[in-house]
C-alpha cells in the first residue's frame, strides 16, 4: 500500500488530504501538524475569538471526518528533515516515517521585527497567540498595533471594541497598502478613525520597551501591549534543506508538483504559475490555501487538474465586511459604486483596455460574486454602465442593462 504525507495541517494542508481521498487515493494518508490542535480556521483568530470566551478553535472538520475518510492525524509533531532521496522523514523525538508521495503545506509564521524589544510583541498566527492576547486586552488598555495590513487592522477593530485606547502604526501613507486602491484605503480609514483609532503613518517603530514604542521620527508612544502584523515569513527551511527549487515560495507546477517528482507543495508555502506560465506568483488567502491545497490533493492522487487561481480575499473589521476580488494596480482607472443597489460602496479597477481587473466592496457579498464573474470573463465593459449604481453588476453581466 502506498503512503502519501501531508507537512503541515493548516487549511491548504487539511484541505489536500481531503482532496487526495476524493481524489482516488487509496493507499495510506498521514496528515502531521506541530500544533496541539486538530486542523482549525484561522480567520477568527483576529476576530472573534479576541472578542468572545471561545475556548477551543472552529474545527475545519465535523468530529469523525478523519476517521471516515481514513486520514491518520498526528498533531503536536514537528518534522525536522526530509531524506528526499530515500523518501524517509523524520519528527522530532517521534521517529521516522517514509512516503511514496509527499506534500509540504507547511504555510507561514508571523514575521517578527528586527528591532530591541521586537520579540515581546504580540503577533496572531496560532490560536494559542490568540488567547494570550486576548487576556491582555480591554477598557482602557492602551494597544498599539504595528503594520496596517489585515492583522492590524483587524486586531485594531476588535481591541477597539473592548474599548482598548488604540493606534496603528505604519511606514505607508495609507490602510492595507498593498491590496487596496487609494480611495478605498481611505474610506476605510475614516471608518477607523470614526471609531476612534489613531494612525500614525510613514513612521516605522525603532524599539519596544517599558511599555513605550519608539517610533523612527522620535516620537514615544505609551503602550501596554502592542501587536505585531507585519506580513509572514514562509516555512521553506524543509524544502531548502531536501534541494526542491524555491524562489520567493517552493516552486511548483499547475498541479503543485515541486522540482523533484513525487512532491508537491500546496497554499501559500507554494509558488505557482498563473496567466499561462507567464509568471509566477504566492497567495496568502484563505481561499487559494482551500483550493489549491484540494487540487493538490487531487493531483497527488493522480488525477489530471489544473489550477486556475482567482484572487480574492475578505477581512471582517469594525462589523464590515471588506471583500477584494482581482488585483488592483495603480495604473488602472477606479470607477466608484456608491450605494444605490443595496449593496455598500464598491470600487472597481479598469484597465486601459476597458477591462476590469478588480473589485472591492464594504458590505457588498451580494455584488462580489457578479464582480468575480466579469473579471474572469476579462471582456471590455461598457463604463457607463458600471458607473450606473442603480445597476446591479449582475445585470450588466446578463447585457440587461435599460438605458
Ligand atoms: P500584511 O497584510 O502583508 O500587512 C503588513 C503590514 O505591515 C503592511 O501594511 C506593511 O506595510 C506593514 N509593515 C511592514 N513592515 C513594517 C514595519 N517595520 N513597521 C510597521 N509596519 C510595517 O500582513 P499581516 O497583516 O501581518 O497579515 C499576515 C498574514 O495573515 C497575511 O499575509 C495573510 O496570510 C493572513 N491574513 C489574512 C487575512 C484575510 O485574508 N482576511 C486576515 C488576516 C490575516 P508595507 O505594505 O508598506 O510594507
Amino acid at each position: 500500500m502506498e503512503t502519501c504525507i501531508i507537512v503541515g495541517a493548516g487549511k491548504a494542508g487539511a484541505s489536500a488530504a481531503e482532496g487526495l481521498r476524493t481524489g482516488g487515493f487509496d493507499g495510506r494518508i498521514l496528515l502531521i501538524g506541530d500544533e496541539p490542535y486538530a486542523p482549525y480556521e484561522r480567520p477568527p483568530l483576529s476576530k472573534s475569538v479576541l472578542v468572545s470566551d471561545e475556548r477551543h478553535p472552529t474545527y475545519h472538520h465535523e468530529p469523525g471526518r478523519y476517521e471516515e475518510l481514513e486520514i491518520e492525524y498526528r498533531g503536536g509533531a514537528r518534522v525536522e528533515r526530509i531524506d528526499t532521496g530515500k523518501r524517509l522523514l523524520q519528527i522530532r523525538s517521534a521517529g521516522v516515517e517514509s512516503w511514496d508521495r509527499l506534500i509540504l503545506a507547511t504555510g507561514s509564521r508571523a514575521r517578527r521585527l528586527a528591532i530591541p524589544g521586537g520579540e515581546t510583541c504580540h503577533v496572531v498566527r496560532n490560536f494559542d497567540d490568540a488567547l494570550v492576547l486576548r487576556a491582555k486586552l480591554g477598557r482602557g488598555v492602551r494597544a498599539v498595533c504595528i503594520g496596517a495590513g489585515v492583522i492590524g487592522l483587524e486586531v485594531a477593530s476588535s481591541a477597539r471594541s473592548l474599548g482598548c485606547d488604540v493606534t496603528v502604526v505604519d511606514p505607508a501613507d495609507r490602510v492595507m497598502s498593498r491590496s487596496l486602491p487609494d480611495a478605498m484605503a481611505a474610506m476605510l480609514r475614516s471608518k477607523h478613525e470614526e471609531a476612534g483609532i489613531r494612525f500614525l503613518f510613514g513612521s516605522r517603530p525603532a524599539a519596544v520597551a517599558d511599555r513605550r514604542v519608539s517610533l523612527s521620527d522620535g516620537t514615544a508612544l505609551e503602550a501596554d501591549v502592542v501587536i505585531c502584523g507585519v506580513g509572514i515569513c514562509r516555512n521553506t527551511e524543509l524544502a531548502v534543506a531536501g534541494g526542491i527549487k524555491l524562489n520567493e515560495g517552493i516552486l511548483v507546477d499547475d498541479r503543485g508538483e515541486t522540482s523533484v517528482k513525487g512532491i508537491f507543495a500546496a497554499g501559500e508555502v507554494a509558488e505557482f504559475p498563473v496567466a499561462g506560465g507567464e509568471r509566477t506568483v504566492v497567495s496568502e488567502t484563505w481561499r487559494h490555501a482551500v483550493e489549491h491545497g484540494a487540487l493538490v490533493g487531487r493531483a497527488a492522487a493522480g488525477e489530471a487538474v489544473s489550477y486556475r487561481y482567482t484572487p480574492w480575499f475578505w477581512t471582517d473589521q469594525l462589523g464590515m465586511n471588506i471583500q477584494v476580488a482581482g488585483t488592483f494596480s495603480p495604473d488602472m482607472a477606479i470607477v466608484r459604486r456608491l450605494g444605490g443597489t443595496g449593496a455598500g460602496p464598491m470600487f472597481l479597477g479598469i484597465d486601459a483596455e476597458g477591462r476590469m481587473m478588480a473589485a472591492g466592496g464594504f458590505d457588498a457579498a451580494s455584488e462580489m460574486g457578479a464582480a468575480m464573474r466579469v473579471i474572469k470573463r476579462g471582456k471590455p465593459v461598457d463604463r457607463a454602465h458600471l458607473e450606473r449604481v442603480d445597476v446591479p453588476l449582475r445585470a450588466i453581466l446578463a447585457g440587461k442593462v435599460v438605458e
